[in-house]
């Protein structure tokens, strides 16, 4: 089905064609119709598969046919968990927007930077807010806006602004928004608290589901290389080289990791730079627009910072330390591969960490072969766990071997052999 069959209007389609897409992807395919029909949608789209637009054209439609109010008031509403999230579909709005006869007036709100120009530009008012939570709250509190007109609300990544610690926020926004609106729902995944959270929000919805388990996105590529963990930042630099990659998202588990990992890069001769929530937002976005222009070629990050980025033509995806669950699994790799383009994850495995490997494998239907890479084959065996239950793979701290002592002392106690005599 052609774009031009969807309902959109001339100057959307002419900024579509502009951005070079030729067919609507399956979501925007399935919610552009529904969400022209005015009703709410709830929909399951994994990242990459071109829900921004989706929920992003329709919204400029529908908000174009209405002139704006005056006074402090917001029309369309779209809350997301991160910070790079709402610049992107900030970005993405003006886009899609630039061919339109009345030009709407959009916004990007999110904390780490100053509030007050943030308030200054809300003068007036805004047809489009993108806000994180926590400013939005900030900015409703000094009323900088007001949400009382709101007739369009989007929760995109709804799973990961939960997750996100946002529950309560996300109470305090709604209880703001009127009861007439039209809701929109956007997640890769659904725990019980999204669709808690949809059942409470969305009226009559119309469900679309896109496929979001890994198994099920031929265009990623999923390997797993077994290497001992003091390893990992040399193999990870011989595979850098060896394959030439030029743009790689390596997620390592802490702030310190990545600062560590890309200076060790760097030694080495790559350009790479690190990504994490301790930056200041303008050295987090200028790292972000230096990997996106290709300056940088590895980029070293927490799971808090790429959240929900969007990355064209990110061929390599590397697991440095696994994610904690399935869920997050999901979302590293799918920060390759999007929009038909192939990409490559890499998890790096070592003995500590094969058992929790194994679960993520489990919980997404997976078995994928074990590699190792010809000059790092691992060594490592696993630590078992002692019989105190600590945890695997960690050297016995002093507490530890008091417990394994006391209890050895306890069983020696209460042996049969004992209790005869
Ligand atoms: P999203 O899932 O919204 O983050 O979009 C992922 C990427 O796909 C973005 O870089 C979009 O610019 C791109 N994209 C969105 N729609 C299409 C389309 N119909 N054809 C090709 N690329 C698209």
């Amino acid at each position: 089905m052609p774009f031009s069959a969807l309902g959109l209007s001339g100057p959307l389609l002419r900024a579509v064609a502009a951005r070079g897409y030729s067919t609507p992807t399956p979501i925007q395919s399935a919610a552009i119709p529904a969400i022209l029909r005015g009703g709410d949608v709830w929909a399951s789209a994994r990242t990459g598969s071109g829900k921004t637009a989706a929920f992003v054209l329709p919204i400029l439609q529908l908000l174009g046919d209405e002139p704006r109010r005056r006074g402090r008031f917001v029309r369309a509403l779209i809350l997301v968990p991160t910070r790079e999230l709402a610049a992107q579909i900030g970005e993405a709005i003006r886009h899609y927007g630039s061919h339109l006869p009345h030009p709407l007036k959009a916004l990007s709100i999110f904390g780490g930077v100053s509030i007050n120009p943030q308030m200054l530009a809300l003068g007036g008012g805004a047809d489009i807010l993108v806000a994180t939570p926590g400013r939005l709250l900030d900015l409703m509190e000094r009323n900088a806006l007001s949400l009382a007109m709101v007739s369009a609300l989007v929760l995109d990544e709804a799973d990961r602004l939960l997750e996100a610690g946002f529950s309560e926020e996300l109470g305090r926004i709604l209880s703001q928004v009127p009861a007439r609106r039209q809701s929109l729902l956007f997640s890769a995944t659904f725990p019980p608290a999204v669709q808690a959270l949809a059942t409470g929000l969305l009226r009559d919805p119309v469900r679309l589901e896109a496929p979001s388990a890994p198994g099920s996105q031929p265009d990623i590529v999923q390997r797993v290389i077994e290497v001992d963990a003091p390893r990992r930042a040399q193999l990870l630099r011989h595979l850098i080289q060896e394959n030439q990659w030029t743009g790689v998202l390596v997620f390592v588990a802490t702030k310190y990791a990545t600062e560590h990992v890309a200076q060790k890069l760097r030694q080495a001769g790559i350009v790479a730079t690190a990504l994490h929530g301790d930056l200041s937002q303008g050295a987090r976005s200028q790292a972000l627009a230096d990997f996106k222009a290709g300056h940088v070629q590895v980029l070293l990050a927490t799971d808090l910072a790429a959240r929900g980025i969007d990355i064209l033509r990110l061929p390599v995806v590397v697991n440095f330390d696994l994610p904690r669950s399935a869920v997050d699994y999901t979302h590293r790799i799918g920060r390759t591969g999007r929009a038909g383009e192939t990409g490559l994850a890499i998890s790096f495995v070592s003995a500590a960490t094969h058992a929790h490997f194994l679960l993520i494998e489990k919980r997404h239907n997976l078995a994928l072969p074990r590699e190792e890479i010809r000059g790092f084959e691992p060594v490592e065996t696993e630590v078992p766990a002692p019989p105190t239950g600590g945890i695997k793979g960690r050297r016995k701290s002093k507490k530890d071997k008091l417990r394994e002592a006391m209890s050895m002392t306890k069983r020696h106690l209460t042996s049969p052999l004992r209790r005869r005599s």
